[in-house]
């Protein structure tokens, strides 16, 4: 990495700049960022050409590129990825000693200094995400830098950006040792069968750690439990750990059967006694409804956006629909357990869709809490969008 330019901000973002606002864009820089080589060093000065910060040019769905450093005499090299991932583990220190956690993440993009990447731990197995050939470019230090990390045993990837149209994989294995898939790991003593090797998703979503808790500890036992976009069924796993009389778990992906089947089953459970359906949830709502079936508990966790055969689904526009879809099958005093990854709203809209959809269908409804991304999954002050995770138990009267 050796070109560096300066570029200059909208005068109008200036201070958020200064105040380490990291995330750079069309509009908030006035330099045409396009033509750059990913991964070229960009000094952003003020007017009077006085330092502010030091990132990376990395084009991305959220944008051009990320401010990586405010000390004008910090260097981005392997001496700075070093610091940055010892930093972050040192913030996680007890997830390392945790036996009953042994999945979770260690490196939360700009949330701990470095936009771009996101890195998870595996049973001492890591798997790094790019999220733009920029952040890519950085490849050798920041590998280098992971294999001085804690129980290191081997390392996966996922490319998140397209090279020439085309999502290039082998089977992301990139050093030390593959272990043999699935890879079992916990969650606060439950079984998760991971696959570092086969695609963008692997086997989890970590940042539900403490819903899926609540959900088991708190939520329930003696309950019927429909767990919408259910993906490998980790919602309704904790649930019937937690005593749920039954779980019904739909999703329209046919790999869901068998990777829900193994997962009640590498917990103990008796996967026949569970309802596990492929279809799409928006066909099981209208299904419901005509059986006149009901649950104490619903839970929606959709994509923030999907396309099915009969439905486009976008979470911005469609999340208020789909909660009135749930609420129709929710039982009295039961609980709506309403989850969204989306990043174009904030909790606050959220909300609103949730009391919208109650309006509509003439009911009433308490909120019992609310859950964002967890620790580990660190976001910092100046950048709230960061903390894209909004959920919230929603209770139907
Ligand atoms: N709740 C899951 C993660 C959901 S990922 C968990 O906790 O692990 C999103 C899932 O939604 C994917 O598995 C995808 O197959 C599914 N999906 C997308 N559109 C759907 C639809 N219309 N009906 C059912 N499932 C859908």
């Amino acid at each position: 990495m050796t070109a560096e330019i300066m570029i200059k901000p909208n005068p109008k973002f200036t201070k958020q700049f200064q105040k380490g606002f990291p995330l750079l864009n069309k509009d908030n820089v006035l330099t045409d960022l396009n033509d750059l080589v990913e991964g070229t060093i960009l000094t952003l000065t003020d007017s009077k050409r006085n330092f502010i910060a030091r990132g990376y040019y990395g084009k991305q769905n959220k944008g051009l590129g990320w401010l990586v450093s405010w000390k004008e005499q910090e260097a981005i090299d392997g001496a700075f990825f070093d610091r940055k991932l010892q930093n972050a583990v040192n913030q996680r220190l007890h997830f390392f000693y945790d036996e009953d956690t042994t999945a979770f993440r260690v490196f939360n993009s700009e949330g701990d200094g470095f936009g771009g990447i996101t890195l998870d731990y595996f049973e001492g197995y890591y798997l790094i995400q790019w999220y733009s050939k920029g952040a890519y470019s950085f490849k050798e230090d920041i590998i280098s830098a992971i294999k001085k990390l804690p129980n290191y045993k081997g390392l996966y990837q996922k490319k998140r950006f397209s090279i020439e149209g085309k999502y290039v994989d082998e089977d992301d294995f990139v050093d030390g040792d593959r272990p043999s898939f699935p890879l079992l790991v916990k969650e606060n003593g439950v079984q998760f069968a991971i696959y570092l090797n086969d695609g963008a998703m692997v086997g989890v979503f970590l940042d539900q750690r403490e819903v899926r808790k609540r959900i088991r500890d708190e939520y329930a036992d003696g309950k019927k439990v429909l767990n919408t976009f259910s993906y490998t069924g980790a919602f309704s796993v904790f649930a019937a750990l937690g005593g749920a009389a039954e779980t019904t778990s739909v999703d329209l992906a046919n790999r869901s059967l068998s990777k829900t089947i193994e997962q009640f089953s590498i917990n103990g459970i008796d996967y026949e006694s569970e309802n596990i359906i492929v279809e799409d949830v928006f066909k099981y709502f209208k299904f419901a409804v005509k059986k006149e079936l009901s649950f104490d508990m619903v839970i929606l966790d959709p994509p923030s956006f999907a396309r099915s055969k009969k439905h486009t689904f976008s979470a911005s526009k469609d999340y208020k629909d789909l909660l009135k879809e749930a609420i129709a099958i929710t039982k009295k005093n039961g609980v709506i357990v309403a989850s969204t990854n989306c990043s174009t709203f904030d909790m606050k809209k959220f909300k609103g869709f949730i009391d919208k959809a109650f309006k509509e269908t003439g009911g009433s409804y308490k909120l019992l809490e609310e859950y964002s991304l967890p620790e580990d999954f660190k976001t910092i002050n100046q950048y709230k969008q960061g903390d894209y995770l909004k959920v919230v138990f929603i209770k139907k009267y």
